[in-house]
């Protein structure tokens, strides 16, 4: 823990509302094992960031102000430069001062690494999974069951296909991993409208659901305002504070940052919870600094 760090990062987000990155999220490979119905963005330059690269987006934007790292893909356990591997890029970004590192797998492989908290993308179970993922789920379920040691959330992005298997997931969690909790995203047409989009009145019956869920003690972490603001559209984005940087060049809020009909479809929810938390709405802030 570094309190003097914290307290300027809360100083200048909370009170001074200073536009700067908090947030990076590096893209550290566009490889991927797997073959997701709702993804276009893997395997397309089929090429890893060099550790050079890697480390040089590390100390830029640690001397713009960010302090979080999110190392995302394609998946980033295939990571890999010479005798580097994901464990190496996060040692290096605990050492340039990163305060907490989160890295979102496909949790297909071990979960060996060392981040402050890795997110698991499973949205669904047996059939649902396999059909939106291509693969059964039974290794991933393996891998989480045995990383005892690490900090893991799922991620459940919910489309068409999964929308109606919510609280039977929830269920599963429940008993299955009670140590876990499940942040929703909900798909964004990133590249069109498409099949796996909601309708406005399916994605607000859906959010009315989960909420319920929540309330009866199952294991969402969207916090009950965030869910709303989803639902109603009215929460401040995109947002200048978190950064993507890809092999293809650095975007604010995320790839679709100059596409207002993107944005306005927009499921990122950990987006939402950090614009309430920007507008110091207890109920999410109280949820997160619990949680992390
Ligand atoms: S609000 Fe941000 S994360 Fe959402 S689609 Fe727009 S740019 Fe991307």
């Amino acid at each position: 823990m570094k309190p003097i760090e914290y307290f300027k990062l809360a100083n200048d987000f909370f009170l001074l509302k200073k536009d700067r990155p908090y947030i990076l999220g590096l893209m550290i490979t566009d490889l991927c094992n797997l073959n997701c119905k709702h993804c276009r963005v893997a395997n397309i330059y089929k090429r890893h960031m060099s550790y050079s690269e890697i480390e040089k987006h590390l100390r830029t934007y640690y001397s713009r102000g960010a302090r979080l790292l999110y190392l995302e893909g394609g998946e980033p356990y295939l990571w890999q430069d010479n005798h580097y591997h994901l464990e190496d890029i996060i040692q290096l970004a605990k050492i340039i001062g990163y305060l907490r590192i989160h890295v979102y797998t496909n949790g297909t492989f071990p979960l060996a690494a060392h981040p402050h908290f890795t997110w698991v993308s499973m949205d669904g179970l047996a059939e649902t999974y396999r059909t939106i993922r291509g693969i059964p789920i039974e290794r991933v379920l393996s891998n989480i069951f045995k990383a005892d040691h690490q900090r893991l959330g799922l991620i459940y992005t919910v489309n068409t296909i999964n929308s109606g298997e919510i609280r039977k997931f929830l269920n599963f969690v429940h008993f299955e991993f009670p140590r876990l909790k499940v942040m929703f995203f909900f798909h964004t047409p990133y590249y069109g409208v498409d099949s796996l989009l909601l309708s406005e009145n399916e994605k607000n019956e859906v959010i009315r659901m989960i909420i319920n869920c929540k309330e009866e003690g199952l294991p969402v972490l969207n916090s009950e305002a965030g869910l709303q603001a989803i639902a109603s559209g009215l929460y401040n984005r995109p947002m200048k504070i978190s950064w993507v940087v890809d092999q293809t060049g650095e975007y604010p809020c995320c790839r679709s940052y100059d596409h207002p009909e993107v944005c306005k479809h927009c499921g990122y929810s950990s987006g939402v919870e950090i614009a309430l938390l920007r507008s110091i709405r207890l109920n999410p802030i109280k949820e997160m600094v619990e949680w992390f």
